[in-house]
């Protein structure tokens, strides 16, 4: 039989399915009549039966508390050994009385207590180890990483962003996406780690390639990535995983979107790093757009774009922008469903561009935490508040982003006072929102980038 890379999560025959349930073949073909065994059927009244393993533990999980009494020598394979592993004495399950029915709840009960079972849940990175627990929190098995990744880049509230579990292909089969953050960057790539539920190497994905600016400057790899966002299909081949990643020395920006088999089906390319992701369904026709957050260099701003996973196909990057000079060359214009441009406050009026902090999708709104400033660290910041279909409902800056106009009221780098309602308004008669051309809502540019009060 040919190897498939699924191997380990599937159990093919009933003799594998008796086996992984350490009882007779009979049995299990009884367990499945009786008590709903999940035995599944390819096409075909001949067909093979098979089980997955995740299916299998869910089902030992509810039923072990009844299990049919044994009725074979092979249940009873779970000797003393195994017994004493649970630190069970054999008096104790003796004066019980039922003793075929303590073996065989021994015998599941160890197999599930000395390997952990079920689906991977979640996921840690601990040195140069992936860990993956199952939703017990035990742990199933660990990836070792070719080297130390950057542990900070594993943080809580980046995790989500930067790994994945789950049935990518629809096919019943858990799997797990991470990405690697070396902290050696210089030395090891930067990539995308595709896994099986057992932990087995998949594919892997390396984002980034050599682009060129209008300058004429070169940005060759290594790319950083940043994270990762599975836009499921109903289609399990329209699936698509989006994979952010930015250049290490210029303002390349790669949204590179793969198939659930980690093949490339389209590039966006960015003049500016699109570091956040998010998805939501914009145009309400039940599939979510992609949202990318960052910096668009060649416009000088904060930008959030919104793409149909589906229609980026080969390469493609915006080319008319306010700086040519910025912009990538040598590539087609990108299809973006919209493009929100974010005017600059006072605060922000020196720097170069301007820059996402923090995009998120909650039921009803999308937020984005919009730094005045090139860096994201910078604390002044405004709070932009959208319904889903990018329409403007709230603005809220920080308290730092009026005491950072203060202050640079005090060192005479501002003519007027802060006032927070005039300043929201101005930013938001100044906020630009482009619809696609596949799109019927139009709405003209009105504003041009870069220019402050
Ligand atoms: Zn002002």
């Amino acid at each position: 039989m040919p190897r498939t890379p699924h191997e380990g999560v599937e159990l093919s025959g009933w003799k594998d399915i008796a086996a992984h349930l350490n009882v007779s073949i009979r049995t299990a073909q009884n367990l499945e009549k009786d008590q709903g065994l999940p035995v599944r059927r390819k096409f075909g009244i001949k067909a093979p039966v098979y089980a997955l393993i995740p299916e299998i533990d869910e089902w030992i999980k509810h039923n072990q508390t009844a299990p049919d009494p044994p009725s074979g020598p092979k249940q009873l394979s779970g000797g003393p050994a195994e017994t004493s592993a649970l630190g069970l004495r054999p008096a104790q399950w003796v004066a019980a009385g039922a003793v075929l029915v303590a073996v065989a709840l021994a015998v599941v009960a160890f197999h599930l207590a000395g390997r952990p079972k079920g689906p991977p849940a979640s996921l840690a990175v601990r040195d140069q180890n992936l860990i993956v627990r199952n939703a017990d929190g035990h742990e199933l098995w660990r990836f070792q990483f070719p080297s130390l990744p950057i542990a900070d880049f594993y943080d809580r509230v980046f995790l989500e962003h930067r790994t994945w579990i789950g049935d990518l292909g629809d096919s019943g089969r858990t799997s797990v996406l991470a990405l690697f953050m070396p902290s050696d960057f210089a030395q090891k790539p930067h990539l995308l780690y595709s896994l099986s539920g057992s932990g087995q190497l998949l594919w892997e994905f390396v984002p980034g390639r050599t682009v060129l600016d209008g300058r004429g400057f070169v940005m060759a790899p290594p790319y950083y990535v940043r994270e990762i966002s599975v836009l499921k299909a109903q289609k399990p081949e329209d699936t698509r995983i989006a994979v952010a990643s930015v250049n290490y020395a210029g303002q390349a920006g790669q949204i590179a979107f793969l198939d659930a088999s980690g093949r490339v089906r389209g590039e966006y390319w960015h003049p500016g790093h699109l570091s956040h992701l998010a998805q939501v369904d914009i145009d309400g026709d039940g599939r979510n757009e992609l949202l990318a957050g960052g910096a668009n260099n060649a416009e000088h701003d904060a930008t959030i774009v919104v793409l149909d996973p589906l229609r980026i196909k080969e390469r493609s990057t915006p080319r008319s922008v306010f700086d040519p000079a910025l912009r990538l060359i040598n590539m087609p214009e990108a299809h973006e469903k919209a493009v929100i441009l974010f005017a600059r406050g006072c605060v922000g009026k020196s720097s170069p561009y301007l820059r996402i902090k923090a995009l998120w999708v909650t039921s009803s709104r999308i937020i984005a935490s919009v730094a005045d400033d090139y860096a994201e660290e910078n604390p002044a910041s405004i709070t932009y508040e959208f319904d889903h279909r990018l329409n403007l409902v709230a603005m809220t800056p920080v308290p730092q982003y009026a005491e950072a106009h203060r202050e640079m009221e005090r060192a005479h780098k501002l003519d007027h006072a802060y006032d927070e309602k005039r300043e929201m308004a101005d930013l938001r008669k100044r906020l630009v929102i482009r619809w696609g051309d596949a799109h019927n809502s139009t709405e003209p540019r009105t504003t041009a980038s870069g220019q402050v009060r």
